[in-house]
């Protein structure tokens, strides 16, 4: 799934969320269970970049519109698990022995992948319902 729609996701749920502990685990919940979503995945850097600075500059904008730095710990909890994707697919980590630690990168949980237009309706499902979430 895309990095913005992980924090997305991870910042509306940490506006119902008692505190930034509670927004972090909500966030890392939320990336484990839209891993699981049948979703679109790139493959080359360029775009992970343009997504990566897409998902900061989003979550920013919702820190202002909401008044509040609580979306940011719900988007560090729902972005953190794709740091090792990032670092696994730019070959900064070659070695054979070190494995992915976030369960649905490792194999421990779905990680269902589908073609450009379903995976991307999913997640403008997940960011519909994200939107909703932040609105209301
Ligand atoms: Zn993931």
């Amino acid at each position: 799934m895309y990095f913005v729609t992980h924090v997305l996701a991870g910042a509306a749920l940490a506006t119902r969320s008692p505190g930034p502990a509670a927004a972090i685990a909500g966030g890392l919940g939320t990336h484990l269970l839209l891993d699981w979503a049948p979703h679109h995945d790139y493959r080359r850097p360029l775009t992970g970049f343009i997504d990566f600075f897409a998902g900061l500059a989003l979550v920013a904008a919702l820190s202002l519109l909401k008044g509040s730095a609580q979306v940011w710990w719900g988007a560090l909890g729902a972005g953190l698990p794709d740091l090792e994707v990032a670092l696994f697919g730019l070959g900064l980590i070659r070695s054979r022995r070190v494995l992915p630690l976030f369960p649905s990168h490792r194999g421990l949980s779905p990680h269902v992948k589908v073609g450009l237009l379903p995976g991307v309706l999913t997640q403008a499902a997940v960011a519909a319902v994200s939107a909703w979430l932040l609105a209301t």
